[in-house]
């Protein structure tokens, strides 16, 4: 009775499994998922043709009644097509995996077209027996044994091929498979053993059910599509990452030279219609160096890449730099600048000092950028909870203001508004994109509210945690802003870049210390001038050189007894986050190219002013 009602639940099971795949349609994806069909059905048929043939014992119909013969051999082609079926499935996974569906139909011609038509007229035509024992009955004879030994020769087959395929076999897609053989196995040697427990249907109809839920249940193979479809996504957001960082490094190459000599040429004696035209250049360089860092930006936020690197600082900086900033970028516009700092804002916070930076001078570039007349307004006050400070920064100028209709596309990528107003004016679209992703980033917000033609007031909030001491650390780490008188005279400083321009333009640059400079092309030429002696201040040292890196050199310098001059990374891979990298790499501080005077400036103040 429990065969009977095995069989039945397996028929009902079975059932359902088949409307399942064909609701969720997976026999429309792959070939294998189509023989798979074809199992689920053969399956499905054993049972049926198997609880028949018990239902008829049940009912004492006769072993030689020729119905119950003939089911008996439709008993043993069932199991014959489900083993030719599950040599067939592998074999498609098998060429899937090597890309060579096209042998498919090859194999299937030789499994159904020619061996299993041999089998099934032999099984029709030669004799079946049995062995009618105590409430045992089970076929036995010629065919039954045609039979096992298929399904012995069909699992050598399949290890075989398995085994011949061993870079796949620990694929887990494989697991499932081995399974099945290894149960069939079993099945195969306690059938030989014990011939009245009469297995077969039951482990077939078990390992179809196995099948579908690891090997070919559609929503496992559709996370795995998924998961194939992100990693190729991961790969190609990872080479448009280094695209835009190996193009923003060429870039900023050309760039060092424009900045570097105009910067330059700034500080000599030229008639002023000259010096007016090199400002230009100074400040196309800038905007063309702000696209790029823009655009790098963005894709840096897009691939998840950005980070927020929370340090001690002091926000009254920020706060004066930001002011001295905004006043360089009014030029000539009949533009009054108002700001305000609210004295109860704590002196040390703890926060991304660069970020809170970058994201408020956006705001305060914009508001000059689209205003003509009237003022712009920057106001920093706080809300202080605990040990944690709210800031809260406004920008409200009196320019022409954004239409309602297309407040909601400000902080979209690429987005420029009013076009026809705002042609003339230079931008990329990318400022409030980066920003809105940046104070989010921070846990802050950032709101907007216009008049069209009037103004508009951007406001951002950023909490910020309260340090109450350490200011002196600070103290230690605080850059220089204005330019300061440096005596550094006769103090020598090495400059290693593979780029002649480079070398020439921050040997340019140091003129005006009074410094002595000497370069060199590699980072080997470098390393032989410290061995032979020669004693520098100072090194400034290139990353990007064919060869040996700048990071190599560093290694190679350090491992030189006594040496501890102070190495400067001077690099043009400028993307946020090289800083620390250099810092981490043993550098001893990093100036990016192009080469800012100021920065230059705090460079050697700190390193060779002593
Ligand atoms: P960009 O300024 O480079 O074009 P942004 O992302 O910074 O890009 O700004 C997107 C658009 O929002 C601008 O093109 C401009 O139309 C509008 N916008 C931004 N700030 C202001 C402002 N203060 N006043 C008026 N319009 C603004």
């Amino acid at each position: 009775m429990s065969h009977i009602s095995f069989s039945i639940g397996g028929i009902l099971y079975l059932t359902l499994l088949l409307v399942v795949c064909i609701i969720k349609k997976v026999g429309k994806s792959k070939i294998e998922n189509k023989v798979y069909l074809y199992l689920v059905v053969v399956a499905l048929i054993g049972l049926i043709i198997d609880s028949t043939s018990f239902l008829m014992i049940l009912t004492s119909v006769d072993v030689h009644n020729p119905f119950y013969i003939l089911l008996s051999k439709l008993m043993l082609c069932y199991f014959e097509a489900w083993c030719f079926l599950f040599l067939l499935y592998m074999i498609a996974v098998l060429l899937r995996k090597q890309n060579q569906q096209k042998n498919y139909s090859k194999y299937k011609v030789i499994l159904f077209g020619i061996i299993f038509p041999i089998l099934i007229i032999l099984n029709l035509v030669l004799p079946i027996e049995y062995n009618v024992s105590q409430n045992q009955i089970y076929p036995m004879g010629i065919s039954v044994v045609i039979c096992y030994l298929n399904a012995v020769v069909g699992i050598i087959i399949m290890i075989c091929l398995l085994l011949k395929n061993k870079k796949y076999i620990k694929d887990k897609e494989f697991l499932p498979l081995w399974i099945v053989i290894a149960l069939s196995m079993l099945t195969i040697i306690i059938q030989i053993i014990c011939p009245g427990i009469i297995l077969m249907t039951a482990v077939e109809a078990l390992e179809t059910f196995i099948m579908y839920f690891t090997i070919e249940n559609p929503d496992m193979k559709l996370i795995n599509e998924l998961n194939i479809a992100k990693d190729q996504a991961d790969k190609a957001n990872q080479a448009k990452s280094e695209f835009l960082s190996s193009m923003s490094h060429e870039i900023r190459t050309p760039l060092n030279a424009i900045v570097g000599f105009s910067q330059a040429l700034l500080e000599e004696d030229i008639n002023e219609e000259a010096k007016e035209e090199v400002k230009d250049i100074v400040m196309a360089s800038n905007s063309l160096l702000e696209i790029v860092n823009g655009i790098l930006d963005i894709s840096k936020i897009e691939s998840g890449k950005i980070e927020i690197v929370n340090t001690e600082y002091k926000f009254k900086d920020i706060f004066d730099e930001l002011v001295i900033l905004s006043k360089g970028r009014l030029g000539d516009k009949p533009l009054e600048f108002k700001y305000s700092y609210d004295a109860s804002i704590p002196n040390v916070l703890y926060g991304d000092y660069t970020r809170v930076k970058q994201v408020i001078l956006n705001i305060l570039t914009n508001a000059i950028k689209y205003t003509k007349e009237g003022y712009v307004d920057f106001k920093v006050s706080s809300i202080i909870k605990d040990d944690i400070c709210r800031l809260i920064i406004s920008v409200e100028d009196t320019g022409i203001g954004i239409k309602q209709e297309n407040i909601s596309k400000l902080f979209s990528k690429f987005e420029r508004l009013d076009l026809d107003k705002n042609i003339t004016i230079e931008g990329t679209g990318l400022g409030l994109a980066i920003t809105k992703k940046l104070v989010e980033l921070m846990n802050g917000k950032i709101v907007v509210q216009s008049v069209y033609g009037k103004g508009s007031k951007f406001t951002i909030a950023i909490d910020q945690k309260i340090i109450e001491t350490q200011v002196e650390i600070l103290e230690e780490k605080k850059e220089i802003k204005e330019e300061k008188t440096i005596d550094v005279t006769g103090k020598k400083i090495l400059i290693v870049d593979d780029n002649k321009i480079n070398l020439k333009v921050a040997s340019r640059l140091l003129q005006k210390y009074n410094v002595i400079t000497e370069e060199v092309e590699s980072g080997f030429l470098c390393i032989d001038k410290i061995n032979s002696g020669n004693k520098y201040d100072l090194i400034l040292m290139d990353d990007m050189m064919p060869k040996m890196s700048g990071i190599e050199t560093l290694k190679k310098l350090k491992e030189i007894e006594s040496f501890n001059i102070p190495v400067i990374a001077l690099t043009a891979n400028a993307i946020a986050g090289m800083r620390e990298k250099y810092i981490n790499e043993g550098f001893t501080d990093y100036l990016a190219k192009p080469i800012d005077k100021n920065e230059l400036n705090n460079i050697i103040y700190k390193y060779l002013n002593k």
